[in-house]
C-alpha cells in the first residue's frame, strides 16, 4: 500500500481544489448540521483509535465538513478527514441521526483505507508500478483522476467505482459503531437504507441498490445490530 501520508498530502491539495470548484452551500441550518455530526463522529473516531490502539493512524488528521450544492445524493472522505456532503442526499437522511449515517459509513471508508488499497491497485494497473511520487510527477492528471476516484469523489463527473462488497460490509460496521459512539441511535441506519432502496432514479455507485443489495445490507446491518447498540451513546 502507498504510505497514507502520501495520500493525505494529496487530499489537501485535491479538497481545497475541490471546494473552489464545487459551490459550498449557502443554508447555514444543514451547513451548521453537517459541521456538528461531522465534529461529533471524530471525537468518536479518536476515541475508537484510542481504544484500539490505533491512533498514530489518525494522527495528521485535520478534519473538515462541507457540504456542496448539488443534487445528487452522494458523499466521500478523503484521508486525513476531508468530508463533503451533497445536498442532494438530505432527502434520504431525513434526520441528523440520517445524516450520521451517511458520516459515519464515508469515514469509515477512510479510516479503514479502502481508498489506499484502491488507489495502490490504480497506480499499478495504470502506471505499471510506478512510485506514487514520480507518478504524481510525471502524470500529475492522470494521478489526481485515480485519486478521485479512489475515494469516489467523480460520481458527478461519472468516474466514481462501487467500493467492493467487503469494503461496503466494514464501513457499514464501522460506521455504525462511529455513530453510536458519537450519540446517534444506530438503529436508525436501517431506517436511512431502506429508504434508499424504496427510492428509485440514478444514484451514484456508492450508494447503488445492487451493492450489496439493500436486503443483503439491511440483514447484515439487524444482525450486527446487537454489537452496534453497546457503543450508543445515549
Ligand atoms: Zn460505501
Amino acid at each position: 500500500m502507498i504510505p497514507e501520508s502520501q495520500l493525505v498530502a494529496m487530499s489537501m491539495t485535491n479538497y481545497d481544489q475541490f471546494l473552489s470548484e464545487n459551490k459550498i452551500s449557502s443554508d447555514r441550518q444543514k451547513t451548521d448540521m453537517v459541521k456538528r455530526v461531522g465534529d461529533k463522529i471524530a471525537i468518536a473516531v479518536a476515541e475508537y483509535m484510542e481504544q484500539n490502539g490505533l491512533s498514530s493512524r489518525i494522527q495528521n488528521y485535520a478534519w473538515e465538513f462541507n457540504l456542496v450544492d448539488e443534487d445528487v445524493p452522494n458523499a466521500w472522505c478523503m484521508p486525513g478527514g476531508k468530508v463533503v456532503v451533497y445536498t442532494g442526499i438530505l432527502p434520504y437522511t431525513q434526520t441528523e441521526a440520517g445524516l450520521a449515517v451517511v458520516m459515519g459509513h464515508e469515514i469509515a471508508h477512510a479510516i479503514a483505507r479502502h481508498g489506499n488499497e484502491r488507489m495502490s491497485q490504480a497506480i499499478l494497473i495504470e502506471t505499471g508500478g510506478l512510485a506514487l511520487a514520480t507518478a504524481v510527477d510525471s502524470k500529475p492528471e492522470e494521478t489526481k483522476g485515480l485519486f478521485m476516484m479512489a475515494y469516489g469523489v467523480g460520481a458527478s463527473v461519472g468516474i466514481s467505482l462501487p467500493y467492493s462488497r467487503s469494503h461496503e460490509t466494514e464501513a457499514d460496521k464501522l460506521g455504525l459503531i462511529f455513530m453510536a459512539m458519537a450519540g446517534y441511535n444506530p438503529q436508525e441506519a436501517v431506517d436511512f437504507w431502506g429508504r434508499m432502496a424504496q427510492s428509485g432514479g440514478q444514484k451514484p455507485p456508492e450508494f447503488l441498490s445492487t451493492h450489496p443489495s439493500d436486503q443483503t445490507r439491511i440483514a447484515d446491518l439487524t444482525a450486527f445490530m446487537p454489537e452496534a447498540i453497546k457503543y450508543y451513546k445515549k
